[in-house]
């Protein structure tokens, strides 16, 4: 008799064990609308790990970096420089504050923004930078922040991956001016949808707050500093519910047990690959010294778009389903509109077109991953 095929998903939504009963007890403390107990204990917790000031929780990172935006003062015709490898929140959330994108070129070695074509790309319309900390590996953030310093630029970095990594011994988002993270099912801690935005800033939590709460002094009416809560200013519905909050809140109590898992399952795939590696067949990710990063993802990178395709199809004939991202930016019908390419594509496109991304989620079991690495050493490259 034939043996079943075993079916192995790219990603499942992280489950410790606690996350229904706080769903439960958040609904039986009858509040469901945002800043209800367990969204303050999210906030705290972040606070708390990532050393930062200010920690809001919102409805998506998408969400965090709209208001990282309008925060930042983007104004219609202000240019913001991103790389062109990326999720599309990443240019979008600016798009819609008027910004034009201002694409330059990645590294090869991290995929993450290329921080010695920075400053060749600031015009006197330059109003930001944007680093994306790709698969939670940090971006060079010194180079990024001094650059930054000596044109008078705000730092919004999008660390929708980079949740509970480091630069230097600092929380990744907690860096710049605004951090983004990200709480989607297929990042390391999850709600399903949702996200954060964490600033040092104190200055700017009154302005955070009424954004986030549609334009009116509603948390300052809770926290009773004023008398009755009124439209004060540009504003949108940026909160959770407390049911979200509370399935993220039993996943940040297992911070440490998800990240040890999530780096189990990568050092697996890392040192079982490198033979393909020596092979000259693929190469694999790569860490800096100044990077402590999250095991958010393992990717490898193969030839070419041709061996990829193959790659790919044969994995998921074995049942394994493996996946690949992004179209850069800039070669995307809304990327072309709103923004251009400054200097030359040598990476950017190339090596997206080269990468693999493995199965990678805590609940994946280890006799899995060694399923997936025996499968992926038997592939005729
Ligand atoms: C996931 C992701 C986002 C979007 O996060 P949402 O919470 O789904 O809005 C933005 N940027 C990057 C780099 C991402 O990986």
């Amino acid at each position: 008799m034939e043996k079943e095929q075993r079916k192995i998903p790219f990603n499942k939504p992280a489950f410790t064990g606690k996350e229904l009963d706080y769903i439960k007890d958040a609904v039986n403390r009858g509040m469901l609308c945002g800043d209800g107990e367990y969204t303050k204990r999210c906030s705290a917790w972040m606070k708390e790990h990532f050393h930062v000031n200010q920690a809001f929780l919102t409805t998506s990172c998408t969400h965090a970096l709209e208001m990282g935006a309008y925060l930042s003062e983007i104004q219609p015709g202000d240019e913001v420089i991103m790389p062109s490898f990326t999720f599309v929140s990443t240019a979008d959330a600016f798009v819609l504050r008027g910004a034009k994108i201002v694409f330059v070129d990645i590294r090869p070695d991290t995929m993450n923004i290329d921080e010695q074509l920075i400053e060749d790309a600031i015009t006197p319309r330059t109003k930001a930078i944007v680093p994306v900390h790709y698969a939670g590996v940090a971006c060079e953030m010194d180079t990024i922040m001094e650059i930054a310093k000596r044109h008078d630029l705000k730092v919004v970095e999008d660390a929708a991956q980079g949740v509970n990594a480091w630069y230097k011994g600092k929380a990744l988002g907690t860096i710049g001016d605004f951090g983004c993270y990200s709480f989607h099912e297929t990042k390391n801690y999850t709600m399903g949808e949702g996200g954060a935005l964490v600033f040092q800033d104190p200055s700017c939590q009154e302005r955070a707050e009424i954004l986030r709460e549609k334009g009116t002094d509603r948390s300052k009416f809770f926290r009773g500093q004023v008398d009755k809560y009124r439209w004060m200013d540009y504003g949108s519905s940026y909160l959770p519910s407390e049911m979200n909050a509370a399935y993220l809140y039993a996943q940040l109590e297992q911070c440490d047990e998800i990240n040890r898992k999530r780096h189990q399952i990568y050092d697996y795939y890392h040192e079982n690959l490198k033979e393909l590696e020596d092979r000259g067949y693929i190469t694999r990710p790569f860490i800096p010294d100044y990077a402590e990063h999250n095991a958010h993802m393992y990717y490898l990178k193969v030839e070419n778009l041709e061996v990829r395709t193959r790659l790919l199809s044969y994995m998921k004939e074995q049942g394994i389903y493996s996946a690949f991202h992004y179209i850069p930016l800039h070669s995307s019908p809304a990327g072309q509109k709103f923004g251009r390419f400054h200097g030359e594509d040598r990476f950017t496109t190339r090596e997206s077109e080269r990468l693999l991304r493995l199965p990678m989620f805590y609940n994946l079991d280890m006799e899995d991953v060694r399923h997936i690495t025996e499968v992926l050493l038997k592939f005729p490259f």
